[in-house]
């Protein structure tokens, strides 16, 4: 068992002039960043804090974040990073939650927890000026400031992680310095060392840019930090920058490919591009695989641990419909209803074994306990609440998460399913299909389409379409139009959204 903040001082010592995180103003070395680690920790230490205690972060990510994050952790204090995009009442709240102390913004994050007042933890300003917060350079301990070492085990808190609220109320997901140990360790296998150059464009509150921050520098590379994606942008700093690795959500999978410039950047140098957090369909991994250089690595697990299932797309060009097999030390079964696992070949609740799961939910073991699944022999799991089924490689196919299921006259609908052919469709450039409440199915599916541009197709002929290719119990009840699907910050659609849209919209 070792600690990121261990091995960021080892780079230190042993390549102290070479880049570890970059953003649009400037890049740090490794000296420089364990110096300012360094100085972080002591701050932190002389404002009181220490193992057991926690700040939060509410900002775009930016080599400031990055370094109160990793300083943050060689004190042993918790980091609970929050999403500048909530409510703020939903933001104070996690600041109580997770009983911060201190919290760290820009003008963005400061802006989204409604300025100065709320909550009681004192404010620090990361960068620019923030009204009534104190300047991070002032607050900061002086240079050559060193921390007394602090004492972290596998389960004292790494950080608190808010779940993206895809399906509900935000969970703080306690992982623990082990779990991320075991993230780290399993990065071995995907090149990274002092060479790699690592550019993500996903907000770092969310474990999807976690899983890739972390072992970046733990192996020695540079992180390079896009707070804001743009696919143009994107593609000339990957080529200017000599990108290596790098995390992608599917829908920025499809922006890039979508890109007129793409085929004319070099990307030469890429050796792994990773996905996770959202259906990643066939043809676009197809698409990808054909077109970018360098490895396709779809993750699918999520942020409570658990297990994960990795799909080496590269390897695998047959399976891509597949969210692949479960990872070295995952253990990733299918329950029924009752809890029991079901046969082989048949479909299923995903729970999922491994050496990164998280603590629990924080302060709340009830929902904890709802959380956990215990093998007859008593080995634990964490339910997922997605529903997949394994095929005779035992490659795991999702479906769709239980919630989104559509439950209609004692037939359980697959979303998935009735979207993959609405696809086919010319007319629909994206769509959604969700469930509504209906008095003779109990519920009934309905789409909501992005319409191709300059297409004049009507809504009632597609979906007319769509019902011909599918089967009596599946058919459409409605179909609508809508300019964008509403989306989260990295990606999800937000079925929940859409069935409160669709309500409203009926009037
Ligand atoms: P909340 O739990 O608050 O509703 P969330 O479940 O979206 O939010 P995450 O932990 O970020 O929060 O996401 C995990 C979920 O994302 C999985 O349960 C699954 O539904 C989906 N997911 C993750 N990876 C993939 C993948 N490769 N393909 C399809 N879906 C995926
Ligand atoms: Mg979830």
């Amino acid at each position: 068992f070792g600690t990121v903040s261990d091995l960021i001082r080892a780079h230190a010592r042993e390549r102290p002039g070479r880049p570890a995180l970059a953003d649009a103003h400037g890049r740090l070395d490794y000296a420089a960043l364990d110096a300012r680690m360094d100085r972080i920790a002591a701050a932190l230490q002389r404002d009181g804090l220490g193992v057991g205690d926690a700040i939060a972060l509410c900002a775009n990510a930016s080599v400031d974040y990055a370094c109160v994050f990793l300083g943050a952790l060689r004190a042993g204090v918790a980091v609970a990073p929050l999403a500048p995009g909530s409510a703020p009442d939903s933001l104070a709240r996690m600041v109580r939650d997770a009983d911060a102390r201190l919290v760290f913004v820009d003008a963005v994050g400061d802006a989204a927890m409604g300025g100065a007042g709320e909550p009681a933890a004192a404010r620090i300003a990361l960068q620019g000026e923030v009204a009534g917060a104190r300047p991070l350079a002032d607050w900061i301990a002086p240079e050559g400031a060193m921390p007394q070492p602090a004492e972290v085990q596998p389960a004292t808190p790494f950080n608190i992680i808010y779940s993206s609220g895809t399906t509900g109320e935000p969970k703080g997901i306690v992982q623990g310095h082990g779990m991320r140990w075991a993230h780290i360790q399993r990065g071995a296998v995907y090149g990274y060392g002092p060479e790699s150059v690592t550019l993500l464009s996903t907000p770092l509150y969310s474990n999807t840019t976690l899983v890739v921050f972390f072992p970046t520098l733990a192996f020695g590379g540079c992180v390079w930090l896009m707070p804001k994606f743009d696919a143009g942008q994107y593609l000339q700093l990957a080529e200017r920058e000599g990108v290596t690795h790098t995390m992608l959500v599917p829908v920025q999978y499809q922006r890039l490919m979508a890109h007129p410039d793409f085929d004319r950047h070099d990307l030469s140098r890429f050796q792994a591009k990773f996905c996770t957090s959202a259906p990643f369909r066939a043809e676009l991994k197809a698409d990808v695989l054909a077109r970018w250089p360098g490895g396709l690595i779809e993750f699918y697990g999520m942020t409570e641990g658990g297990g994960t299932c990795i799909l080496e797309a590269h390897a695998h060009p047959d399976k891509l419909h597949t969210v692949g097999c479960a990872a070295p030390g995952s253990d990733i079964r299918l329950i029924d209803d009752e809890g029991r696992e079901v046969p082989a070949g048949e479909a299923g609740e995903v729970v999922g074994h491994s050496a990164g799961m998280m603590v629990g939910y924080h302060k709340q073991p009830a929902k904890t306990r709802e959380a956990e699944w215990f093998a007859p022999d008593g080995k634990r799991f964490i339910r997922t609440g997605d529903v997949g089924r394994f095929d005779a490689d035992g490659f795991l196919t999702l479906f769709d998460r239980k919630k989104d299921m559509v439950i209609s006259g004692g037939f359980n609908l697959y979303p998935s399913d009735l979207e993959a052919v609405l696809r086919r469709h010319p007319a629909v450039a994206d769509c959604s299909v969700i469930g509504i409440p209906s008095e003779q199915w109990g519920e009934t599916p309905v789409a909501y389409v992005v319409h191709t541009p300059g297409d004049t197709t009507a809504p009632e002929t597609i979906r007319e379409w769509a019902n011909e290719q599918l089967g009596k119990t599946q058919r459409l009840a409605g179909l609508r139009f809508i300019d964008e699907l509403p989306r989260s910050a990295i990606g999800k659609v937000l079925k929940r959204e859409l069935r409160e849209r669709w309500a409203a919209e009926r009037g």
